[in-house]
Formats: C-alpha cells, sequence, structure tokens
C-alpha cells in the first residue's frame, strides 16, 4: 500500500481563499494583533508569514515587537490595551518568550474572546468541556486535515503521541469530540510501541525527529505528522519517518507541507471566528 499524501499547502490554500470571500462581505475589516517580544530568529519568521497570511486574506495585521529586556508589567499593560482596543480582535503572543518573562500569568491575561491561539485556561476549558471555544490552531488544523482526507474518526482506534497544552491535549479533546476512541501517549508511556502499532489514527507532537519508524504503524492507518525538527544538515522532518511509513500508511502528511500551513490558516480562521461573535 502506498499512502494517500495529504496536502496541506492545499487544504490551507483552500481555506484562506474561503476566509478572504467572508471578509470581502463584512463591514469592517477583522484585526489581528501579534506580540513579539525578542529577537528569536526562527519567531521572526513565523511573525511574518502570519503578518503575510493575514493582509492576503483582509484582515489587518499589527505586529507589535518588544525588546528582549521588556518587563513582565510592561507587556501585561500592551495586553491589557489591546484588550480594550476594540480594533483587535485577535490577540496572539508569540511563544516562547525571552527567559525572565512569565507566558502563563502573560496568557491569563488575554480576553479570552481574543484568544485566537486558544491559550486561554478559559478556551482550553471550554473544549474539555465539549463547549464552543476558540481552539489552538495546530489541532484545529490537524482535525481539518482528518476531515479532508475523508477520514471517520467515528469509533477509530486513535492515539496521540505528546500531551502538551499547545497541541497533545486540545488534539485528544478534539478527536474525542469526534467519537474516535483516544490514547494519549508520552514520555513515560509503557510500550510505546505497541500502542503505536494499534493506532488507527496517529498523531505524532513530541518534537523528536523520526521518532516513528516504519514498522511502529499499522498498515492502512492514518497518519498525521505535527513535528518540525530542524536536523544539523539543515533539513526539516517530521516526529515521523515520512520516507518508511508513506509505504504501508493509508494516508499521510508530509513535513514540511503539511500541518505547518494548517497552523497559519487556522490563526486566520479564528482571528474571522473571534472578529463575527465579538461584532455581532
Ligand atoms: P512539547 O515539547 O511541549 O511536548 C512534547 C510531548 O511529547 C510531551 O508530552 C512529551 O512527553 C512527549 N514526548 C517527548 N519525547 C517523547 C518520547 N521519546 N516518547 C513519547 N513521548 C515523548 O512539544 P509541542 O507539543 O509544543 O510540539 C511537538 C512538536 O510539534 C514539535 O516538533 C513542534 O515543533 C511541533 N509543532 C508544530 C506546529 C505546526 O504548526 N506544525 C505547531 C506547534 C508545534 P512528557 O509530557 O512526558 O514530557
Amino acid at each position: 500500500m502506498t499512502a494517500t499524501i495529504i496536502d496541506g499547502k492545499k487544504v490551507a490554500a483552500d481555506l484562506r481563499a474561503a476566509l478572504a470571500e467572508k471578509i470581502k462581505t463584512l463591514p469592517y475589516q477583522p484585526g489581528l494583533a501579534v506580540i513579539l517580544v525578542g529577537d528569536d530568529p526562527a519567531s521572526a519568521v513565523y511573525v511574518r508569514s502570519k503578518d503575510k497570511a493575514a493582509t492576503g486574506v483582509g484582515i489587518a495585521p499589527r505586529t507589535i515587537r518588544l525588546p528582549a529586556a521588556t518587563s513582565q508589567a510592561d507587556l501585561e499593560t500592551l495586553i491589557r490595551q489591546l484588550n480594550d482596543d476594540n480594533s483587535v480582535d485577535g490577540i496572539l503572543l508569540q511563544l516562547p518568550l525571552p527567559a525572565g518573562l512569565d507566558a502563563q500569568s502573560a496568557i491569563r491575561l488575554i480576553d479570552p474572546a481574543k484568544d485566537v491561539d486558544g491559550l486561554t485556561p478559559t478556551n482550553a476549558g471550554l473544549l474539555a468541556a465539549g463547549q464552543p471555544a476558540l481552539v489552538a490552531c495546530t489541532p484545529l488544523g490537524s482535525m481539518k486535515l482528518l476531515e479532508s482526507a475523508g477520514v471517520s474518526l467515528r469509533g477509530a482506534r486513535a492515539l496521540v503521541l505528546g500531551r502538551s497544552v499547545l497541541v497533545g491535549k486540545p488534539v485528544a479533546a478534539l478527536l474525542t469530540a469526534a467519537d474516535a476512541t483516544v490514547t494519549v501517549a508520552h514520555s513515560r508511556t509503557r510500550d510505546l510501541a505497541a500502542e503505536c502499532r494499534r493506532a488507527e489514527v496517529l498523531i505524532a507532537a513530541v518534537g523528536r525527529p523520526e521518532m516513528v519508524r516504519g514498522d511502529g504503524v499499522a498498515d492502512g492507518a492514518v497518519v498525521i505528522d505535527v513535528g518540525i525538527n530542524r536536523l544539523a544538515d539543515g533539513r526539516l522532518v517530521g516526529d515521523v519517518a515520512f520516507d518508511e511509513v508513506v509505504g504501508h500508511a493509508a494516508a499521510i502528511t508530509p513535513v514540511p507541507g503539511g500541518v505547518g500551513p494548517m497552523t497559519i490558516a487556522c490563526l486566520l480562521e479564528n482571528t474571522l471566528t473571534a472578529a463575527i461573535r465579538r461584532r455581532a
């Protein structure tokens, strides 16, 4: 069996096109504020892509760059100002923050109605309670990829590799809500290999280059590879050994070009959702 390759670039482009059409019909322009503290080069690249993607669909981006030496108090004052600014529908705090700043305290201050990253305890709690929430972008994008591939989740044995607040936990909640039977594995899981081989749907979000090997995945499984790992030789690889798994999975996302583009597209979708809810 050779897997169908789930084309995240195409699914993301289709989503962006649909968002642009919808935004054109609005009597206002949704606004997205992105806070970038310090000069981490990878974060600067992500923020530029978000800025460009927002402009592309008709969202007004505003990137606020703060020096690495910014105090917690100044960061929190900025978040409060953005909460009160009616032209801002979405607030994203680019992570990681420089050492000395407390990301959790800062995130807790973001108005949940503008929390387009879905990271505030309010939105995480709503998701866990099965209520409408702004859902973290990467988990949301992963679910849209499963949907685009026509994967039937009802009753399926799903394994989420990783239990982070950013990816593992919310993706497990979304899979559960979609009626999958979900196992969450992590660094303390006993016999991880057996868990992987049992999975009909496998979501890998561990941050370990090519940890999931070809013989670790069941024939016919659907594999969503969230991992983004830069190797010493400069190559970008996922948490799944793509070349080995592609031979016998039913469907698989590549890295790059899988989940990554969906994360940004879902950020734009969340900004539109937040704008519509706030301005209704
Ligand atoms: P975290 O480091 O926060 O979490 C990693 C999780 O993987 C933890 O739960 C950890 O377990 C588990 N883990 C680590 N090593 C092992 C192991 N050997 N066996 C089993 N479980 C293990 O990472 P994130 O969730 O933030 O990100 C995961 C990956 O996804 C990264 O590569 C990241 O770059 C990528 N990513 C991609 C995005 C995209 O847009 N495509 C967006 C966000 C992240 P424990 O809890 O026990 O420590």
